[in-house]
């Protein structure tokens, strides 16, 4: 038997990479998915297209996560479509570098605020806002994308974007504690390098080759995620084999040895 049927799952950032992965995934169990986007409108009607062909059910949504009216909209139109919500995933962010020294303000403070917005905010909007319907049923499953740079993974330049993965970390135990009495299990996955959009943007076809290299290196298994890694990490926290499991962290990175040491 499938493994989410009957249940209502909300993906944000389901339009490209994990969150696709995600949904076409949860889709394939059997569940009801809101493929949530923020700009990429036909590739979300591309996810909602595929998971129909497969005989699932499927709605399109645009909100912006960091839009506390546009998630509130999002959240009733799923209400109202499916009836409720048994599973969010908070998988939509964004990365923007900036190192200590080199970034200007507005690079580093800049992409500080945009990221906070969208990783630490719209993980807030989403959760609270489904929380509420979640605890009517006295059941749910919230599961948190953070990231290994969120724990250490060392990597120059990305000291603003792990902030925000910290920050979610925290809302996972936090909110873990918090809903557990209502029967809401809170979880998250820490991806390490993953081959999306946000991984290759901005470098060549042979930049990427030398990036996928190079990261594989430092796995013990030698490799790089691709996006349906994660998803089945993902898709265990959300199936009923978790249901003990809450307020953990699942690191999803191949292994990595080259997190900051514990005597910094
Ligand atoms: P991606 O390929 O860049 O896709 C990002 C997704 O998030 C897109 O569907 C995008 O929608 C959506 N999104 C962005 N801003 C949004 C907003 N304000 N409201 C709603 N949706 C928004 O990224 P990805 O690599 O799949 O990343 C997914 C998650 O994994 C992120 O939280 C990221 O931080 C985390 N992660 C990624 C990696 C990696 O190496 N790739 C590693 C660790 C953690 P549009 O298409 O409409 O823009």
């Amino acid at each position: 038997m499938a493994r989410l049927s009957n249940k209502v799952a909300i993906v944000t950032g389901s339009s490209r990479g994990i969150g696709r992965a995600t949904a076409l995934t949860f889709a394939r169990e059997g569940a009801k998915v809101c493929v949530n986007y923020a700009r990429s409108r036909d590739k979300a009607e591309e996810v909602v297209r595929e998971i129909k062909s497969m005989g699932g059910e499927a709605i399109a949504i645009k909100a912006d996560v960091s839009n506390l009216e546009e998630v509130k909209k999002m959240i009733e139109t799923v209400v109202e479509t499916f009836g409720g919500i048994d599973i969010l995933v908070n998988n939509a962010g964004i990365m923007y570098r900036g190192t200590v020294l080199e970034s200007s303000d507005e690079e580093f403070y800049g992409g500080l605020e945009k990221m906070w917005n969208v990783n630490v905010k719209g993980v807030l909007y989403c959760s609270r806002e489904a929380a509420k319907h979640m605890v009517k049923k006295r059941y749910g499953r919230i599961i948190n994308v953070a990231s290994a740079l969120g724990i250490g993974l060392a990597h120059m330049g990305s000291t603003p974007y792990a902030i925000t993965k910290m920050a979610v970390i925290m809302i996972t135990k936090r909110f873990a504690f918090e809903l557990g009495k209502y029967g809401i299990n809170v979880n998250a996955v820490a991806p390490g390098p993953t081959i999306t959009d946000m991984m290759t943007a901005g470098k060549s076809p042979e930049e990427v080759k030398k990036s996928i290299e190079s990261n594989s290196k430092k796995s013990i298994l030698g490799r790089v995620a691709d996006p349906q890694d994660i998803a089945d990490a993902i898709l265990f926290l959300a199936s009923d084999e978790a249901k003990h499991i809450t307020g953990q962290l699942i690191v999803v990175d191949g292994g990595r040895m080259d997190y900051l040491p514990h005597s910094i």
